[in-house]
C-alpha cells in the first residue's frame, strides 16, 4: 500500500511537469511520455516477432535484452518491456513489489524527446493507448503466453510467487 502511494505521488510529480493530453483537454498525443513512466508496454508474440526483426535480433535475444514477465494473477503470463533500471529482471518474472519501480521509464523511452524509440513498430498496447479517451483497463487476450513459450525464449522458469 505504501509503495503504491509512493508510486502515485512520484507519478503525479512527473505529471505536474509533463501534463498529459487528457489533463490539457487535447484529443491527440502530446508526447508527454507519462504512460511510458506509468507502465511499460506488454508484448504479444506478434509484437515480439515484429520488433525483434526490426532490431535485427532473434526473438530470444530480444527477450533477454529488453523484456521481463508479468502476470495479473500469478498464473496467466505475459511479456512486458522492462524499465531502464531493471537489468536484474531481464528474462525473469517481475516480483509484485518491483511493479512500483518508477525511478526510470520504459527502456524504449527516449527521455530527451519523450518519444518511443520503436515508435514505428511499437507494441499493440502502445498503439492502442489514448489517455484522452475513457478506456477500459488494457487486457489483450493475445498477450498471454504459455510457460513453454517463455522457456523456449530463455526464461529460467523461476516463479517468484512460489517463494512468497
Ligand atoms: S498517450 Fe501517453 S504520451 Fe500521449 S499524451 Fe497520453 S500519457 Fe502522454
Ligand atoms: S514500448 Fe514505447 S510506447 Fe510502449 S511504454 Fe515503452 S516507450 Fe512507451
Amino acid at each position: 500500500m505504501f509503495q503504491q502511494m509512493l508510486f502515485q505521488m512520484r507519478l503525479q510529480a512527473k505529471m505536474d511537469t509533463y501534463p498529459t493530453s487528457k489533463m490539457e483537454g487535447l484529443d491527440y498525443c502530446n508526447s508527454c511520455g507519462i504512460c511510458c513512466w506509468r507502465r511499460p508496454c506488454s508484448f504479444t508474440p506478434e509484437d515480439l516477432k515484429r520488433v525483434s526483426e526490426h532490431m535485427g535480433m532473434t526473438e530470444s535475444e530480444f527477450f533477454k535484452k529488453y523484456l521481463a514477465i508479468d502476470s495479473p494473477d500469478g498464473k496467466k503470463l505475459y511479456m512486458i518491456a522492462t524499465r531502464k533500471d531493471q537489468e536484474d529482471l531481464l528474462a525473469k518474472y517481475i516480483p509484485s513489489d518491483r511493479t512500483f519501480d518508477i525511478d526510470t521509464p520504459c527502456v524504449f523511452l527516449d527521455e530527451k524527446e519523450n518519444q518511443c524509440k520503436i515508435h514505428e513498430v511499437k507494441p499493440k498496447e502502445g498503439k492502442a493507448f489514448e489517455c484522452w479517451v475513457d478506456q477500459k483497463p488494457y487486457d489483450d487476450p493475445d498477450k498471454y503466453v504459455t510457460e513453454e513459450y517463455l522457456r523456449a525464449l530463455g526464461w529460467d522458469g523461476n516463479k517468484y510467487w512460489d517463494e512468497e
